[in-house]
């Protein structure tokens, strides 16, 4: 099972969510069930609640919530905002449509920022929307587009929305959090939010959430219904050391295994191991002769157009069944025609060479032909640059 140097019979995840995790992480998992009402958790929490703060550079609260991600989007808005009001949401791909459909259960209308699928907003866009609707009480925008591998410009974005008092900034962050530059407080950002599948390297079920000053003062008079999604209550049960409703133990502790070697690492070494991967997984591609999807690419996910000529979803199964590769397909228009590579996962030099060398026979064995030397010149030179 052995082509040239690189082995297949491992199997690797190198999707953008879920992805592989660690060998610490799956231990974590494995152990003894507590109870969520002892001394011994209430450290743990304790402990991921603060990692969590260092990963999301804020000195807010963060808070955990037992959802996936969308639950955490949903918070955002429930939390601080009243049916009736007026919201932006940026939409250039599956998720930021997510934020208009989650407005539209509550009765928040919303005005869109459509963006070409694969290209950035414009923050002059969003300035010139907010000056002539004064009213709008928040803008909702994905640090990273995961449908479309495409970053936003946030910190641009933040410099504009700070200086309307009755708006809001809300950033789903998850996937950047953690493995790309997003500092909450620096920035600005009102409310930051993410999810465990991704950056944070667990598996799906926890979301995580942090509201600005000014996002809590909006929480004063939203009147939104929520029950299960209340932050404010979610927030006063983390002072006494719980959680508003169980805790989900074996995340919490898989959780503190991931913030803790990040702590060690220190928070930009982690997210230049994130870089490094995606600038030579980029030029890979490049040197393959394919092209990138994304105009302004994200270091989380790298978007690959499918030749023209090459069924995108044949190449995503080939890998799968033939070199025991999952990597993404493209959604809605985009099905069939870019694959996703994810890069936020514990991901060794090895797996990520064998992504791009087993892509590359793929695609040989499909029809699309790329000569030999030209595979390996493109891992030659993706080697260099891990
Ligand atoms: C995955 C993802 C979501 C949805 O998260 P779920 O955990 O599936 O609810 C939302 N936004 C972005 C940017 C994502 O990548």
């Amino acid at each position: 099972m052995k082509t040239s140097n690189y082995d297949f019979n491992k199997y690797r995840l190198m999707a953008p969510g879920p992805v592989q995790m660690s060998e610490g992480v799956l231990k974590a998992l494995s152990e003894p069930m507590i109870h969520h009402r002892t001394p011994a958790f209430v450290k743990i929490l304790n402990t991921a609640l603060s990692g969590l703060k260092y990963v999301f550079e804020t000195t807010n609260p963060v808070m955990i919530l037992p959802t996936t991600g969308t639950g955490a989007m949903e918070a955002a808005l429930v939390n601080t905002l009243s049916p009736g009001d007026h919201i932006l949401c940026v939409a250039g791909g599956k998720f930021g449509e997510r934020f208009e459909k989650i407005a539209s259960a509550y009765n928040i209308s919303t005005s869109t920022v459509d963006v070409k699928w694969g290209e950035t907003v414009d923050a002059k866009v969003i300035d010139s929307f907010l000056a002539s609707h004064p009213n709008t009480k928040a803008v909702t925008v994905q640090a990273c587009e995961t449908s479309t591998g495409v970053m936003h410009p946030i910190e641009e974005i933040a410099k504009v929305v700070k200086n309307y008092p009755n708006t809001l900034l809300i950033v789903d962050g998850i996937t950047a959090v953690g493995a790309t530059k997003l500092p909450m407080d620096q920035w600005s950002i009102d409310i930051l939010l993410s999810g465990s599948q991704k950056a944070f390297q667990i598996p799906t079920g926890l979301a995580f959430i942090s509201l600005s000053k000014k996002a809590w003062a909006f929480a004063e008079n939203s009147t939104c219904p929520k029950f299960y999604l209340n932050l404010k209550k979610e927030m006063l049960a983390n002072q006494q050391g719980q959680t508003h409703f169980s805790s989900s133990v074996s995340l919490i502790r898989a959780l503190n295994v991931v913030l803790q070697e990040i702590e060690k690492q220190t928070l930009p070494a982690w997210q230049q191991r994130v870089t490094n991967l995606s600038i030579a997984t980029q030029k890979a591609a490049l040197a393959l002769g394919l092209k990138l999807f994304s105009s302004s690419p994200s270091p989380t996910l790298t978007a690959i157009e499918v030749p023209q000529n090459v069924d995108g979803a044949a190449l995503r199964k080939h890998l799968e069944e033939k070199y025991n590769i999952t990597v993404m397909g493209g959604q809605d228009h985009l099905k069939g025609k870019i694959i996703r590579i994810g890069h936020m996962g514990d991901i060794s030099d090895d797996d990520a060479l064998s992504t791009i060398h087993f892509l590359a026979l793929s695609l040989n064995e499909l029809g699309y032909a790329i000569d030999e030397k030209v595979i390996e010149k493109a891992t030659q030179e993706m080697k260099a640059l891990l």
